[in-house]
């Protein structure tokens, strides 16, 4: 079976993980600092704090912008669930906003629309999901207006750029992780990004027990840090970063090429003003056909993964603090559509020719059936977005 994803793991990661089992200084040490430098300097910010894990780092950048109790924060409803979990740790509230069924990203009109009718947003926390940048442009447009923190949950897009500029230095803050299975990892794994030096300071008191110097405590704060096991694994990961994207992209351009002309499945929309660094590869198939699809995929030894197959806000969690199912149309309808299929450098070309190939052959079952209405069911055409 070919997996939906699978870590690369090379000689200099063992090399470093022995150096730092051989110092005998696992927990924060040199690694952990001099991979928040590189780390930073890749994406083009001042400062970097390394933390235990993505959500970690989402939960210190929402309380370094100063969210707190009872305050809004808009994002959008379709991520996976530690997006909106870290603003519910801070005691906010989140407000769910649609996506735009082209790039799955918050829609800034919707964004817009929120932010008029609700004049209290203290934050907006922005995914870029799958590895494509949000509109960083509209986005940016409309924090100047209505004067809101901006948070980025680039933990699917270590690497993308809008205007040739990387995620991570547009908002106030930023959360990556380096879980295992995305674009680069350190096993589990985040850091948060700033160019502040005071939200700096802040931050790593906050995942460091509320330290400050030796043995003082000033705010409440948590046991986030990273190991330098782990940071030794991420110094390592990040030198074959590049490498690593380019093989994904070309990867994602020769599906893009080859599924052109499948009536039964949508590639995915590139804008012209980013990069986009495929942590996923994700189609729009009729939601009728999903699991038939999925199916015929795993039978022909092809791996998939829906990500996600609901909106944050239909999670029973979030039933229970009120939330009503129909709030945003599109994001309900791209959780009934969409299908990630593999695109990571472990593939090689002969993984993705065979992937084509099965998926090429799918055509024919459907093109051969004679009642397309049933097949395409209610998911009209137009849902589908339009491939540039
Ligand atoms: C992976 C991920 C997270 C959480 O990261 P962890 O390291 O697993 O805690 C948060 N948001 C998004 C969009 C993610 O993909």
């Amino acid at each position: 079976m070919i997996n939906v994803a699978s870590p690369v793991i090379g000689k200099k990661e063992r090399q470093l993980i022995k150096e730092v089992l051989d110092s005998r200084i696992l927990a924060s040490g040199e690694y952990v600092l001099q991979f928040e430098q590189s780390f930073a300097r890749y994406s083009g910010v001042d400062f970097g704090i390394a933390s235990a894990n993505g959500t970690a780092a989402l939960h210190t950048a929402l309380l370094m912008c100063g969210v707190k109790q009872g305050d809004k924060v808009a994002t959008t409803s379709f991520s996976f669930i530690a997006t909106s979990n870290s603003i519910l740790f801070c005691g906010a509230k989140p407000v769910f906003v649609d996506i735009d069924p082209k790039t799955f990203n918050i829609d800034p009109a919707e964004l817009e629309k929120v932010l008029k009718k609700k004049k209290n947003i203290k934050a907006v926390l922005i995914v870029h999901l799958y590895g494509l940048s949000c509109d960083m442009d509209a986005i940016l447009k409309l924090k100047k207006k209505y004067k809101f923190k901006l948070i980025e949950d680039s933990c699917q897009a270590h690497g993308a750029e809008f205007n040739n500029k990387k995620v991570g230095s547009f908002g106030d803050a930023t959360a990556f992780s380096f879980y295992a299975t995305k674009n680069m990892m350190t096993g589990e794994g985040g850091i948060i990004l700033t160019n502040d030096a005071k939200a700096d300071i802040y931050g790593r008191q906050l995942i460091n027990h509320g330290r400050e110097g030796h043995s003082t405590h000033t705010v409440l704060g948590y046991n986030y840090r990273l190991t330098n096991l782990a940071a030794a694994i991420g110094i390592a990961q990040l030198e074959q970063l590049e490498s690593w994207i380019k093989k994904r992209t070309t990867y994602a351009e020769n599906y893009n090429e080859a599924f052109k002309d499948l009536d039964f499945l949508q590639t995915p929309y590139i804008p012209k003003n980013c990069r986009h660094v495929f942590h996923q590869y994700t189609v729009r198939i009729p939601a009728l056909e999903r699991e038939k699809f999925i199916k015929y995929l795993a039978d022909n030894g092809v791996g998939s993964g829906i990500y996600y197959d609901t909106v944050l806000y239909k999670q029973p969690l979030y039933k229970q603090l009120g939330y009503k199912s129909g709030l945003c149309v599109e994001a309900e309808k791209a959780a009934c559509e969409v299908l990630s299929l593999p695109v990571h450098p472990s593939l090689s070309k002969t993984d993705t020719d065979k992937i084509i190939k099965v998926i090429k052959g799918y055509k024919n079952e459907y093109t051969n059936c004679r009642n397309r209405s049933r097949i395409f069911g209610t998911a009209p055409r137009k849902n589908f977005g339009t491939a540039q």
